[in-house]
């Protein structure tokens, strides 16, 4: 027998309907590109969004299902996009902006996106690219100052777009199932790998992040959302905000420490995201020139890799400020675990609890997670056997964007993460290592099968592996280990990085080389990665 419930469906837009009529005054500050601080509030939002939604069906002809790519900072402009996309059923497709040139063109072309709304200091990355966007019809151009000229074609300022727009046109109804949002992650192979969030997928996530045991969001938090919009949809957070009334306040580009602390005053932030590089930052910031009065800032919400136990111990003692320490992934929309403490934890000793509030935490709610060692069988919860993660849950990937392939996937549904780990008899998951063959330096990823492969094109080089190594700044970066052809030739770091900057973004660039004269291989051949960071960790590479 069915229950006798209204099929209501969770969209999006409903989110922000939500928002409007119970928090219309709720304030939303962005400190904009050129430093200018803009304020409104939820019911400009709403109503902006609106305007946006009319103008994209009506103005750009745009269709439910359509593609419209955002190169943007985070800022009121881009969560209008967040919302005003959605709302007429189109995907917002958030491109990251510091990928390499054929990365960024390869995404856009792979979603075929029809337009692209960008931020004008960002355009010149578009410029460069755009003769080669097949599918782009016309750019949209944010935060435009006056006389602003672009080679782009089509372009129009965001603000002219919704000028005369109307605000109370009803949102274009949607299935809870549609495609709404995507974003690219990193392939191992080197080709990014789209995946596709659902309007019921966004708003559950953002139902469970706002709980207690999650991100505690809640209409008396000033919440400062230090991940780019266009990463994993900043984590969720712009949809939570909305939903439990916290003021949101976005940083645009202004991601260095002291802008960021200066915010953190200015806007008596309680609440704050970002990647432990920036958190590392901002510590090393304020011990070298510690604030005159006490932060506002009570709790930073750490992921996207692992938050060091030091720093967690650190913000603590010299600042009171509690880490919490989450695990996710773009597949799983991104939260999957996150670790505060209980209260059984209460009578432990201050090492003990910095250690588990280290680990990568508890599955949330709606989400389970399971450790499967290699001859398939599921790890016992003893905090010592360590296997692959695997991840199910309703805003957990079931297949990525134009792909059929089941490799990430288990026979009965689950997503293998390419991480590697263990949960103890309390249910904590510890991240000890990883499958996939990625680098990940200060929360972006570098793919090293891309930069061996590219390496390995450079006529004096004979073979090429690409390793992680640890970086206490960017938590890891790439050492390339190069067997040369000629063993008498050298190749010197400059020169091998203007042979691969074409194919790469800056970071991506290994900034240590090591000459070998030969590199462990495993039994079939491969190259013993296993070994080189042994080999790396004894100090013998
Ligand atoms: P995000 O950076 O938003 O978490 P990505 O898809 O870019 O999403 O990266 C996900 C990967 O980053 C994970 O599979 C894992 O390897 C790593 N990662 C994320 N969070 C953590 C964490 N807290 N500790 C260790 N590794 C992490």
């Amino acid at each position: 027998m069915e229950g006798l419930m209204m099929n209501y469906p969770l969209t999006v837009p409903s989110i922000l309907d939500h928002g409007y009529r119970v928090y219309p005054k709720k304030e939303f500050i962005s400190i904009l590109p050129d430093k200018s601080r803009h304020s409104y509030m939820f019911s400009d939002l709403y109503k902006r969004s609106k305007k946006l939604m009319h103008a994209l069906v009506n103005k750009l002809g745009v269709n439910r299902g359509d593609f419209i790519g955002t190169f943007a900072w985070n800022h009121y402009q881009h969560m209008e996009l967040y919302y005003g996309i959605r709302g007429c059923g189109a995907v917002c497709h958030t491109i990251n902006i510091r990928l390499s040139q054929p990365q960024t063109e390869f995404i856009i072309n792979n979603a075929e996106d029809r337009y692209i709304f960008v931020d004008a200091t960002l355009v010149p990355l578009l410029e460069s690219i755009a003769a080669l966007l097949a599918t782009v019809e016309g750019y949209i151009i944010l935060n435009a100052p006056k006389g602003f000229s672009t080679k782009l074609k089509n372009s129009v300022d965001y603000e002219e777009l919704i000028a005369d727009a109307p605000d109370n046109t009803p949102w274009v109804e949607v299935d809870e199932n549609d495609a709404c949002g995507m974003c690219y992650t990193s392939g191992t192979t080197g080709l990014p790998k789209g995946v596709l969030y659902s309007h019921r997928s966004t708003y559950l996530h953002a139902l469970v992040v706002s709980l207690p045991n999650v991100a505690a969001l809640s209409f008396n938090d000033r919440m400062l959302v230090g991940v780019p919009q266009f990463h994993v949809m900043a984590w969720g957070i712009p949809f939570a905000a909305v939903l439990t009334g916290a003021v949101l306040i976005m940083p645009s580009c202004h991601l260095q420490s002291a802008p960021f602390i200066d915010i953190i005053q200015k806007e008596q932030v309680n609440k704050a995201s970002g990647v432990p590089t920036i958190w590392l930052g901002i510590y090393a910031a304020l011990k070298n020139n510690p604030p005159a009065k006490p932060l506002p800032l009570k709790e930073v919400l750490i992921g996207g890799a692992a938050a060091p136990p030091s720093l967690i111990e650190n913000y603590e003692k010299d600042f009171g400020i509690k880490v919490v320490h989450a695990w996710g992934m773009t597949e799983t929309s991104p939260v999957g675990t996150l670790s505060r403490l209980q209260p059984q934890h209460d009578v432990l000793p201050s090492a003990e609890k910095i250690k588990i509030r280290a680990l990568q935490g508890q599955q949330v709610p709606c989400v389970e997670i399971r450790i499967v060692l290699d001859n398939g069988a599921i790890a016992p919860k003893d905090g010592i056997t360590s296997g692959e993660i695997e991840i199910r849950g309703p805003w957990i990937i079931n297949s990525y964007f134009k792909s059929t392939s089941r490799e990430n996937f288990s026979e009965d549904g689950w997503f293998k993460t390419g991480d590697v780990g263990t949960i103890n008899d309390e249910g904590y998951l510890q991240i000890t290592d990883r499958t996939k063959d990625l680098i990940k330096s200060g929360g972006e990823w570098i793919s090293s099968v891309a930069l061996e492969v590219a390496i390995m094109a450079h006529p004096k080089v004979k073979e090429a592996s690409v390793i992680a190594i640890p970086d206490p700044h960017w938590t890891e970066r790439p050492l390339a280990v190069i067997v040369l052809n000629n063993q008498q030739e050298s190749i010197i770091q400059e020169e091998l990085n203007n042979f691969l900057l074409p194919s790469f973004a800056k970071y991506q660039l290994p900034d240590k080389i090591v000459f070998v004269n030969e590199i462990p291989k495993t039994s079939v051949g491969k190259f013993n990665k296993k070994k080189l960071r042994q080999l790396y960790a004894e100090g013998k590479l």
